[in-house]
């Protein structure tokens, strides 16, 4: 089974992920986008037994976004690393996070009707204004 290893700025947290992600694209919405500070995020979704911290566990911190997002960060440096989705049971891994490329690229644009005016979507994926069918 090939594992993907990833982690924070600051190199408290450190985490590894079964490279067998069901679903991933890049996400445009505005929780994204102030989250990361960037135009949005790319995320794989994972079934959460599949994931696991292997450090710096004390330094994650958890913010409930919405009743269907956890985010989780690093408390020192900030950096946002993956989304807990209680709803659904599946966690949202950031791919910036990740120290190697997996396997499953991003699919499609999700709420691009959230879109930042200043960034211009240059590749040829599916974009949903919202969330993709399914
Ligand atoms: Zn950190
Ligand atoms: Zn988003």
């Amino acid at each position: 089974m090939r594992t993907i290893s990833g982690g924070c700025v600051c190199g408290r947290v450190g985490f590894t992920v079964e490279d067998k992600f069901v679903y991933a694209g890049y996400c445009h919405c505005s929780s994204c986008r102030k989250s990361s500070g960037a135009s949005g995020t790319a995320i794989g979704g994972i079934p959460r037994e599949k994931f696991s911290v292997t450090k710096g566990s004390d330094y994650i911190k958890k913010f409930s976004r919405s009743k269907e997002t956890v985010s989780c960060f690093c408390a020192l440096c900030g950096s946002t690393l993956y989304g807990e989705k209680p709803v659904s049971g599946m966690l949202h891994v950031r791919y910036g996070a990740l120290n190697s490329a997996p396997e499953l690229l991003p699919q499609a644009h999700m709420h691009v009707s959230s879109k930042a005016d200043w960034y211009e979507i240059c590749d040829s994926l599916p974009q949903y204004s919202e969330f993709p069918p399914g």
